[in-house]
């Protein structure tokens, strides 16, 4: 595997955070100071790019409204929700076609969850990569950089999106 990005995870969580209250709901209202790596939106939910992935493809969906655990959500975003994770799988299997994913809500920091709002996430797999562990430590080599990302995402979510796409 070809090294060509290498993110730091901690970097992040140690204090180069943007200066807002939370950065999902800065994400979801366009806010300057957070980096805009959305690719998709439905009534209830964002889809970005992780700037920090663990792998290549990487994603993560999140309810506009600032929820903290899933039981908040209520019945439309949760049905919303299940039509979006199809929706992410099937962008994914397009774009990256990998082999398999790791998929869920880490809630609670013990969990590891550095950003409060609930957020999923799609982590794709590969073959001859490490273990599901590996995914959880610091560093990792990636081998796209979020910006190519967003634009390959934002190109199959438009192609598969239809019929989940925001009404507005
Ligand atoms: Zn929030």
């Amino acid at each position: 595997m070809q090294q060509l990005y290498t993110p730091s995870k901690m970097s992040y969580v140690k204090g180069r955070r943007p200066k807002v209250d939370c950065i999902l709901c800065a994400v979801c209202s366009k806010d300057r100071r957070v980096s805009q790596l959305e690719v998709y939106r439905t009534d209830h939910w964002v889809v970005t790019a992780n700037l920090h992935p663990y792998n290549a493809g990487h994603i993560m969906v999140f309810p506009v409204r600032h929820v903290v655990d899933v039981r908040q959500l209520r019945k439309r975003e949760h049905s919303e929700l299940s039509l979006l994770q199809n929706l992410c799988l099937d962008v994914l299997d397009a774009a990256y076609k990998p082999v398999a994913y790791n998929i869920g809500f880490n809630i609670g920091r013990q969990a590891g969850a550095s950003i409060e709002h609930l957020h999923l996430h799609v982590v794709p797999r590969y073959p001859n990569e490490a273990g599901f562990m590996d995914i959880l430590s610091d560093t990792r080599t990636i081998v796209e950089s979020p910006k190519r990302t967003v634009k390959r995402l934002r190109t199959y979510f438009k192609k598969l999106g239809g019929k989940t796409r925001r009404k507005t």
